[in-house]
């Protein structure tokens, strides 16, 4: 019998009483087909855990899948509450700040998603635009539902020689936009892998770390996509190799 490896990637998730749970459990069960469609097995991350009990589950895991949901708490970047604001979870934000960091420290693989992008800049220091609106000149990103698979509401542009750029395999890419809210001051461990039109940061990069990439849309609603695919691929891949 042939033994094949199958990484276990670790899948945040929103809480059970996030105003916008229907919609992001949709997601999040995308999410996990894109992992098993990917090659890896996912194991949810559930919220309330002992940082003991987190820390353990964390060694177990060969990558982590930081998922979308609602904004994190301004007062986590300096920042006061704001009325665009919604879906806000203290234990969300406290459970994936400490992922975030153990995947800095242990060079572990990581991909984030949307908020994910949005935690990997706050975990490292950085801020964000509460609302788009904040940033002037910005072009809609705030779909709805409706743009998830069928329409491409923008494009982004990808810098050369990062990971995203390696994954995607070409300069730019059109794609959905499901977000409201944006990084604004880049933590100095990231890098900006993408941007958008209108200059707002689409994907981030931790440097010096060998697969910790996040993009601001949503591949996992574009699964007939091969560039959008190779973003769940290039996580399962890097979490074979760590698991090895
Ligand atoms: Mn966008």
């Amino acid at each position: 019998m042939m033994i094949t490896t199958l990484p276990l990637i670790g899948i945040t998730v929103h809480p059970d009483d996030d105003p916008d749970r229907a919609n992001l459990d949709r997601l999040l069960a995308q999410i996990v087909q894109g992992v098993e469609r990917a090659g890896g097995a996912p194991v949810l991350v559930p919220l309330g855990l002992s940082e003991t009990t987190l820390r353990g589950l964390f060694a177990r895991l060969d990558g982590l899948l930081f998922t979308g949901g609602g904004d994190m708490d301004p007062a986590l970047y300096g920042a006061e509450p704001h009325p665009a604001l919604g879906g806000v979870s203290g234990e969300r934000d406290r459970t994936e700040l400490a992922l975030a960091r153990w995947v800095a420290a242990a060079g572990k693989p990581a991909f984030g998603i949307c908020r994910g992008a949005q935690l990997f800049n706050v975990a490292f220091g950085g801020t964000l635009y509460r609302d788009i609106s904040e940033h002037p000149g910005a072009l809609r990103h705030a779909y709805g539902a409706e743009a998830e698979s069928a329409l491409r509401p923008h494009a982004v542009q990808i810098e050369e020689e990062t990971t995203l750029a390696r994954l995607v395999g070409r300069p730019a890419l059109e794609v959905n936009s499901l977000h409201h809210q944006a990084l604004r001051q880049v933590a100095p461990a990231l890098r900006v892998a993408a941007r958008a039109p209108d200059g707002l940061v689409e994907a981030v990069e931790l440097i010096g770390h060998p697969f910790a990439l996040a993009v601001q849309w949503h591949p996992e609603c574009l699964p007939a996509l091969p560039e959008q695919r190779r973003l769940f691929e290039g996580l399962v891949a890097a979490a074979r190799l760590t698991g090895a």
